[in-house]
């Protein structure tokens, strides 16, 4: 027996979480069931993070958390359950298999079988945003080592479990090198440890067009959060509906499992909704707790129903389909199936699909760390750079100079261009003059003279070199 926990969410959440349980259930799934309350009527009680407190320890209590989507209610305040119990709760891997079901559901890929490994915890989600001029907003993108090894390992490890033979890493590395750059290097490197797995890079431009065309020449991908968050939906919605995906969220101690589509508030009370997504994610959690033999039988009878045509209204279609049916109908007829296999399909035979157990990420020796430079960030309503470095210079002082200003990245002095578009947002980058150090004394110098000379000062960023390696980007056109 596996004690879980559950939630039966907003909108079409109930219906859809009570079929899925019916569904494990009369498949044999020995699961103890505690069910909490999240989402909407928590938000409108006055909890701006729509979980009880309460609910927390059952949730890490019991590690396994089958949830059904949420409302997430208009306005500012409410904090997302998802991004906050994703990061609370440490699930750093977020798994989506996406797979067609052609001919029994139309799409374009009638071969596609992907799975979409995506990071879960870091990268612009860190939701650490500032307003520093009239003008601009800056969002931090932070993508750190234990989060990129932690990701990437468990991309090769589930393409071995699964015996799938490739695993493709997405980045923008040309354009953003540190964030984007130690993504892909640490992919180079662990990818190294799997020589058995065929290994890829693409930028994710050009492979998110390739995927969205021709996704049977992919695998396994990996990828930062962002671009995982968009491209998994983009994934899903092209085997033919977003309704019959499901994720896995996977940490080291807790998991959580659920469909990708939301609540769905139009469909809710009226039996109609698809419950398959979360039935897909309810196979992911039995596979993880280790009931094979009850994950193998509802995915074959889920798979032969679908290919019976009973099928609910978001995927009925003149012709493929025999029978239009409900939430309850649907379930009920997968019941039925229960311990039959689809004929044109192809059946799944699950083997060791439980969780993985990778290793605990080991912190590297500390590099020798130097202060090589420091950038000031300054807001100033003027238009001609030339005006902004006469004036910067004047707070130049210890041999630390002025070597680049940079308007929203592009270099505007020295020799900028005039066509060059400028905000008020102005990084100045000092550097020590050939033959001095710089240290944070002459930072705080810098600053001093800066508050004196009446320059508006929004940040400072400091600049260092780990092992002789410069660990800043060079201004665009520098
Ligand atoms: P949605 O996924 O709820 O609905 C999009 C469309 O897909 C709708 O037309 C809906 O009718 C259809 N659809 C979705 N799931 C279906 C199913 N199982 N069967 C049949 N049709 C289905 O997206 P939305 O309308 O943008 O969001 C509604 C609410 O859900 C919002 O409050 C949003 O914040 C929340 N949401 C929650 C989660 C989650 O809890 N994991 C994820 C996404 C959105």
């Amino acid at each position: 027996m596996t004690k879980i926990t559950v939630a039966k969410g907003d909108g079409i959440g109930p219906e859809i979480m009570d079929a899925t349980l019916e569904i494990i259930l009369a498949a044999g799934a020995k699961l103890e069931i505690d069910e909490i309350e999240v989402g909407e009527k928590v938000y409108l009680a006055g909890n701006t993070s729509g979980i009880a407190n309460e609910s927390w320890d059952t949730i890490r209590k019991n590690k396994i958390f089958l949830k059904a989507p949420i409302t997430t209610p208009q306005g500012g305040g409410y904090k997302s359950l998802n991004v906050t119990t994703r990061k609370f709760l440490g699930l750093y891997s977020n798994v989506r298999p996406c797979k067609s079901l052609h001919p029994f559901v139309k799409t374009k890929h009638p071969i596609m079988d992907i799975v979409i490994v995506r990071e879960n915890e870091e990268d612009l989600y860190a939701g650490i945003e500032h307003q520093q001029t009239d003008e601009v907003v800056q969002c931090l993108k932070l993508i750190s080592r234990p989060g990129c090894e932690k990701i990437v390992r468990y991309a090769f490890e589930y393409a071995k479990q699964q015996n799938r033979k490739k695993v493709t890493c997405f980045t923008k590395d040309n354009i953003m090198k540190q964030t984007d750059g130690l993504f892909h290097q640490v992919f180079d490197e662990i990818a190294k440890e799997y020589p058995e797995i065929e290994n890829e890079h693409w930028i994710i431009d050009i492979g998110a067009a390739k995927m969205a065309d021709t996704p049977e020449v992919f695998d396994v991908i990996v990828m930062p959060n962002l671009y995982g968050d968009v491209l998994s939906d983009v994934a899903a919605q092209i085997t033919g509906s977003v309704g019959l995906a499901g994720s896995a969220n996977i940490g080291e101690e807790c998991s959580m499992f659920e469909a990708i589509h939301g609540s769905a508030p139009r469909r809710a009370g009226q039996n109609v909704a698809n419950p398959s997504g979360l039935l897909q994610g309810a196979i992911m959690m039995l596979n993880h707790i280790g009931e094979t033999a009850v994950a193998e039988k509802v995915q074959n009878a889920w798979l032969k129903t679908l290919e019976d045509g009973i099928h609910t209204y978001d995927i009925f279609k003149e012709g493929t389909s025999k029978q239009k049916v409900g939430t309850k109908e649907f379930a009920k007829a997968v019941i039925a199936n229960l311990g039959k296999k689809p004929t044109i399909l192809k059946s799944v035979t699950y083997k060791n699909d439980a969780a993985l157990n990778l290793p605990k990420y080991k912190r590297k020796p500390s590099a020798k760390k130097d202060l090589v430079g420091v950038d000031l960030f300054v807001h100033w309503n003027g238009t001609d750079p030339n005006e902004l470095a006469a004036k910067v210079k004047e707070i130049e002082s210890g041999g630390i100079t002025l070597s680049m200003i940079t308007n929203r990245g592009i270099k505007v002095w020295p020799d900028g261009f005039k066509e060059t578009f400028c905000t008020d947002h102005w990084r100045c980058r000092f550097k020590p003059n050939e033959g001095v150090e710089i240290n944070k004394s002459n930072i705080i110098e810098l600053l001093k003279n800066a508050l004196n000379e009446n320059i508006d000062t929004i940040k400072t960023e400091n600049l260092y070199s780990f092992d002789g390696k410069a660990g800043y980007s060079l201004g665009q056109g520098q």
